[in-house]
């Protein structure tokens, strides 16, 4: 890591120092900047589901209780702080993410997004996502969504079983699982569904009924998930009874299957889209693009001709709030990517999508040469992990498979 210049500067002005730094002559040299994206985060959900290792708090007081104007507050001298990094470059996708999204207001959503527009030149275009929880499903909400300016709604579903959404620790059941997918096609063209499976003590044919229904729907897009035991969480702690390794990997195939005869093209690891649904803000940060991260715990990669910076915010909802109303930096941490680390971080991204990326795009987004990576290329193919030919380089099913195994090729030593 190198660092590059002391975090605890002071708000606005120091972000402006901040990125005088950061345009001096670096290690690599990019001829252009990638497009670039912008994520803001909500830290809060109802409660903390067991398996989830996201920034997410529950609130002290409850979610009726949540300090919706301080943070709306803080997001707005977050964004302003954070100008000086990307003076001059348009923004093609805002991406609302959480904790939980859906606990806003309508009216907090429209002003956060009027905010975003007149600070930052937003893409005519631009695909705006919020994510919703489906127990936080009130009357008229996700269409108040909508007018406040929201195009894309993604609900986090997960599965429609209630004994399986029980053992997973959700707020809600299937009941309002349908309720949620209901209201949001009734209000948007474009919505997305979050799926898990592998859940505890899920069979194969509740896996099924799960895919069938959410496929019924038919929505723009399927984000479909393998539940993991991550560390620091509570199933990891007390794990559930899970479906084994083949059980699973039967489900994968079931999943890939039923996709596919519906019409929906797997593009990465776990997303499906109908014809030019994908998701933009996510394939920005598959293709290795930018995006400027605001709100607690949020992640920011900002590029420049010399140089790739990673950022990230004050991780607890109250310290980032605190820093906010004392006008002080809210970078938590923020070091430079060393060029030896940039293959592997490329990889890391560019390897989930399923037809992977042009040989340019590594040096376009890396400011490296090819020929960097090209040992370790030569070893992926030989393993039956890796195809190439000489515009575009793309994992096979097997690398897809064992990609945890194939982005460590590209590991620095
Ligand atoms: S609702 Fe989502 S972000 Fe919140 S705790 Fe559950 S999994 Fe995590």
């Amino acid at each position: 890591m190198i660092p590059i210049v002391p975090v605890h500067r002071e708000g606005v002005r120091g972000q402006a120092q901040a990125a005088d730094a950061f345009l001096l002559p670096g290690a690599i040299r990019l001829a252009a900047l990638p497009p670039l994206t912008l994520y803001i985060h909500i830290p809060w959900c109802v409660r903390k589901c067991p398996y989830c290792d996201f920034n997410s708090h529950e609130h002290p007081e409850g979610a009726a209780h949540l300090p919706e104007r301080a943070y709306l507050d803080a997001l707005a001298f977050d964004l302003e702080g954070a100008l000086p990094l990307i003076w001059g470059r348009r923004v093609h996708a805002v991406f609302l993410g959480g904790g939980t999204p859906s606990l806003l207001s309508s009216a907090a959503v429209e002003e956060l997004l009027g905010m975003v527009r007149a600070l930052v030149p937003l893409e005519a275009d631009a695909e705006v996502t919020l994510e919703a929880n489906p127990g936080t499903l009130e009357a008229g909400k996700f269409a108040g969504f909508r007018r406040a300016g929201i195009t894309r709604l993604s609900v986090g579903v997960q599965s429609f079983n209630s004994a399986a959404l029980a053992r997973l620790g959700r707020i809600h059941d299937a009941r309002l699982a349908r309720a949620a997918v209901e209201a949001a096609l009734a209000s948007f063209e474009n919505v997305n569904l979050d799926l898990m499976y592998g859940l505890p003590e899920q069979t194969l044919a509740e896996a099924h009924a799960d895919l069938e229904t959410a496929l019924d729907y038919l929505p723009a897009h399927l984000s479909i998930y393998h539940l993991t035991l991550e560390p620091n969480t509570v199933f990891a702690k007390f794990p559930p009874s899970l479906p084994d390794d083949d059980s699973a990997a039967t489900m994968q195939e079931d999943i890939e299957r039923l996709t596919q005869e519906r019409g929906f093209a797997q593009y990465e690891v776990s997303a499906y889209a109908q014809p030019g649904r994908q998701s933009r803000h996510n394939l920005n940060y598959w293709n290795f693009g930018d995006y400027l991260g605001i709100g607690a715990g949020a992640h920011s990669k900002i590029s420049f001709s010399g140089r790739i910076v990673r950022q990230v915010r004050y991780r607890q909802p109250g310290s980032y709030l605190e820093h906010a109303a004392a006008r002080s930096s809210l970078v938590a941490e923020e070091h430079e990517i060393e060029p030896r680390d940039l293959p592997f971080e490329f990889m890391l991204n560019a390897l989930r999508l399923v037809d992977g990326f042009a040989r340019a795009r590594f040096s376009e987004r890396t400011g490296l040469s090819g020929l960097e990576i090209a040992p370790m290329l030569e070893v992926a193919e030989a393993k039956g992990l890796l195809r190439t030919d000489p515009l575009r380089i793309w994992p096979t099913e097997r690398g897809r498979r064992f990609l945890n195994d194939l982005q460590t090729l590209f590991m620095a030593d």
